[in-house]
């Protein structure tokens, strides 16, 4: 990168503040040199395996599976042998064990932060008080529901779908785990699980939880590998597909499984537009554009990658959001003081850089603070793009990095329509102190999440999914286990 000095590998500092190291000890994690998958309650090997890295410094963690098609089919036919069982167990014995696992993973939250830190990159504050509370959360949440299924959808016969295959990104390993296999269990369902290339560990790791809690075997089986992996789930013969990833991906898959009478449900990729008007509290909103933007190295979905500025406030918003900047601490995802940690792959730095390059080419200026990058591992500094045409691809495309693009507006109307102007639709943010504005905004933006007054916060209670090409179906709430259950 040219508009960063890299100087040495120490932790980067604004420069009048200092910060002492506070890493987070890896000594509770301990890490197999192979893993297998995880099938029918055993490990089973493979012929070919990869090696995982950690994207702070490149070193390879472990080597796991790569499953072929023979393997997931072995996966699957393990999950349609524990479904009868399984489903026909009452759901207060269902609940039991999620509970087991929520307060399992609440016990283990700390081995698993640091692993998942370790794995994927992001900062550990992030994996200790967002990614871990919150996946205990989803199977406390699902639990809840695991006996009440009939008074959820009173008169409605709610029926488990059978075997449902799930295939999961690396912004948030664990996280998306939980949110796939919480409500599949809740509602009397059996699951084979597909995580990341890039971050199976948190997924392997899991493997002990539900031995510990000793669920049923064959109840959860995990399949690590590639996208071919990925591919072999989609074609195998399960009862349902949730998918999270991109939008390409997504659409392959829905192309596959057309006319198959397999359900499915894709969450996909976004452009969120947060948006900002002159009666808005600003230092507050300062602080939601940074959560927006450069929560999990802008590696979320819902990202609030284009902000709207109400053109009478567009010069103390960006002044403030760049001093604002000067203070984010980018570096070592297990310094407790990280504020932006690795990127999560190489592949996806060079998209990210791709992007970056092509924002300044087509002339929108870049401002990045002063930060100094570790030499080794995945590295990208906080950025933020003015003079941003809605045209520009930096405006269009997802970056999934640290990347903000910052637009204008004068009206409301004006704000929604520009707004609207992606082929996404799966997150907002409102900043305004006037209640029916939020109201009328929201009506109108189209985004299957709208926030007011704060930007990505989830719950377990609260639906989430997106319009367009954003994907269908919700997780989260009760609309999140409805795609797992059969009504007819
Ligand atoms: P992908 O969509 O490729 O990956 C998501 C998951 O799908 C991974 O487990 C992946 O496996 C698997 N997969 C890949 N190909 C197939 C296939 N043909 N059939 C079934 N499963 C498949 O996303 P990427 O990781 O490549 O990221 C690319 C871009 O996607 C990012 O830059 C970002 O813009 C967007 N993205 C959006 C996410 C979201 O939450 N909406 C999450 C992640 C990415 P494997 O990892 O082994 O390739």
């Amino acid at each position: 990168m040219t508009d960063v000095t890299k100087r040495g590998d120490r932790s980067p500092v604004p420069a009048d503040w200092t910060y002492a190291p506070a890493p987070e000890s890896t000594d509770i994690v301990s890490l197999q040199e192979r893993y297998g998958l995880y099938v029918g309650g055993e490990w089973l090997d493979t012929k070919e395996h990869f090696a995982t890295i950690s994207p702070r410094d490149e070193t390879p963690l472990a080597e796991v599976s790569q499953a072929s098609e023979a393997d997931v089919g072995k996966a699957v036919a393990a999950a349609r042998e524990a479904f009868g069982p399984w489903s026909k167990l009452g759901g207060s014995e269902r609940a039991k064990y999620l509970f087991r696992i929520a307060r399992i993973l609440a016990e283990r939250s700390r081995e698993f932060a640091v692993l998942e830190s370790l794995n994927g990159g992001k900062p550990i504050k992030e994996s200790r008080d967002v990614d871990l509370p919150l996946a205990a959360a989803h199977f406390f949440y699902y639990a809840g529901w695991a006996d009440k299924l009939e008074y959820a959808y009173p008169n409605r016969s709610p029926k488990p779908l059978g075997v449902a295959g799930q295939i999961i990104p690396w912004n948030f390993p664990l996280l998306m785990l939980a949110w796939k296999i919480a409500p599949a269990l809740a509602a009397g369902n059996t699951v084979v699980l597909k995580p990341a290339e890039t971050t199976p560990l948190t997924a392997l790791l899991f493997c002990d939880v539900v031995r510990q809690a000793e669920l049923p075997p064959g109840v959860v089986n995990i399949v690590t590998g590639d996208g071919s992996t990925g591919a072999a789930l989609v074609e195998s013969a399960v009862d349902k597909i949730a998918f999270t990833g991109s939008t390409d991906v997504g659409k392959a898959i829905q192309r596959q499984l057309a006319g198959t009478g397999k359900k499915l449900t894709l969450e996909l990729g976004g452009k969120a537009a947060n948006i900002v008007f002159d009666d808005c509290a600003l230092d507050q909103a300062v602080e939601g554009i940074v959560n927006g933007i450069y929560f999990n190295q802008g590696h979320v979905c819902c990202a609030g990658s284009r902000l709207f500025v109400q053109e009478s406030i567009y010069e103390p918003v960006v002044e403030k959001l760049k001093k604002r900047m000067t203070t984010l601490r980018v570096g070592d995802p297990l310094d407790k003081n990280t504020d932006i940690g690795a990127i999560n792959s190489r592949m996806q730095l060079d998209k990210i850089e791709e992007l970056v390059a092509a924002g300044k080419e087509e002339g929108a200026e870049i401002y990045q603070p002063p930060c100094r990058l570790p030499e080794k591992g995945y590295w990208f500094a906080p950025t933020v793009f003015t003079n941003v045409a809605q045209s520009y691809r930096i405006a269009q495309e997802e970056i999934f990095g640290p990347v903000l693009s910052v637009l204008t507006f004068r009206t409301p109307d004006e704000a929604v329509e520009k707004a609207n102007n992606t082929p996404y639709g799966l997150s907002a943010g409102v900043w305004t102190e006037k209640g029916s504005r939020i109201l009328w905004m929201a009506q109108r933006l189209r985004a299957g999440v709208v926030w007011a007054n704060t930007f990505n916060r989830f719950d377990p209670t609260s639906p989430f999914g997106g319009y367009k090409e954003s994907g269908f179906g919700r997780e989260g709430g009760l609309h999140g286990m409805e795609p797992y259950l059969d009504f007819s």
